[in-house]
């Protein structure tokens, strides 16, 4: 596919001075047009840094230190979005790319109706547009996320928590973007109000041709709707691959651990393994793999060189893996579990 959206190694530290954390390093991903990236790992890992740093909404003491975020506009130019002024960025942010913050249905402001709030977001980006104007795209915009027009008059607490939470898709769609980023969007939700959510978000998808990131630390919710999936793990992407792929033949031992960890969809339940250990402390990183220290393939010199992703012995189609495992020069021998 045309890609709409790439990061090239993006890189972010907390911290200055002598001693920063790196809590992004050289993160390289491709989104193509009109598909679903899920990425996904454990809460810390710096999906949600990623998020921030990609559309420079992030705060200090986070500071990119490298990269590149090549987004493609409507007209087919291609910017980098580290490097445009405040006031290219402001239009561009909310035309071409659009964000739904984790939490964000706690953002609607408790005192106005919902459809002031929806109105005064549309007119902050198109202040040419008159009051009416705005408050009729308000109603279509509800209408889109499938929620009656009359809740325009409501107030946040008169909204369920799910409905909430379609008015912050609703605003993040509201200039027709062509990338909507997702952080962990359905989280405060239940189980199947998660996925109502979601199945919608691709419906429109599939009627309005954006494309998606989806951040979620349960590989389980991405399983379903992502077109590929990319894994990371303190800072850096461990396994990226086609969803099917990483779901039924994970490569990473990382990558195996997390979707072991959840339940399949369909069929029986399986016990869950989990991942031994506790995540990394990104401000004391081993040397070697950072995976090390829990993966139950570590060898030496897994804790003396760190891996960098890679295409796997097999070269499969569009997989990338970091793991020494899958480089025969440094592993002869693929674990069973890893090699099916
Ligand atoms: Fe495990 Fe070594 Fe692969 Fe890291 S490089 S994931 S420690 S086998
Ligand atoms: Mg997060």
């Amino acid at each position: 596919g045309e890609p709409v959206l790439e990061i090239r190694d993006l890189s972010v530290d907390y911290g200055y001075g002598d001693d920063p954390t790196h809590v992004l390093r050289k993160v390289s991903l491709t989104l193509n047009r009109g598909e679903v990236l899920g990425l996904a790992g454990e809460s810390g890992c710096g999906k949600s840094t990623l998020a921030y740093a990609a559309t420079r909404l992030l705060a200090p003491p986070g500071l990119i230190t490298s990269g590149e975020v090549w987004l493609t506009g409507r007209d087919g130019t291609r910017a980098d979005l580290l490097r445009l002024s405040d006031r290219e960025l402001r239009s561009t942010r909310w035309q071409d790319i659009a964000i739904v913050f984790q939490g964000a249905m706690s953002s609607l402001n408790p005192v106005y109706r919902i459809g002031r709030q929806i109105v005064d977001g549309i007119l902050a980006h198109r202040p040419g547009l008159s009051r009416s104007a705005a408050a009729e795209r308000a109603a279509e915009l509800l209408e889109l996320v499938g929620i009656p027009a009359d809740r325009l008059r409501s107030y946040p607490h008169q909204l369920s928590g799910g409905m909430r939470q379609r008015v912050m898709i609703a605003m993040a769609l509201a200039l027709e973007p062509q990338v909507l980023i997702m952080d962990e969007p359905t989280t405060a939700l239940d189980v199947v109000m998660q996925r109502q959510i979601l199945e919608q978000v691709m419906e429109l998808r599939d009627r309005l041709g954006f494309s998606v990131v989806l951040i979620t630390h349960d590989v389980s919710l991405l399983v379903e709707v992502a077109d590929r999936i990319a894994i990371m793990y303190a800072g850096e992407i461990v396994e990226q691959a086609d969803a099917g792929d990483v779901y039924r033949r994970p490569r990473h031992p990382y990558a195996h651990g997390l979707l072991g960890s959840f339940p399949p969809l369909h069929g029986p339940r399986r016990e869950l393994s989990g991942i031994p250990g506790s995540p990394p402390d990104l401000s004391r990183l081993p040397q070697g793999c950072p995976f090390a220290p829990r993966c139950p393939h570590a060898t030496d010199v897994c804790r003396e060189a760190r891996p960098v992703l890679g295409t796997t012995r097999s070269a499969e189609h569009g997989r990338l893996v970091s793991c020494h495992l899958h480089d025969p020069e440094l592993r002869d021998v693929l674990p069973a579990e890893l090699a099916r």
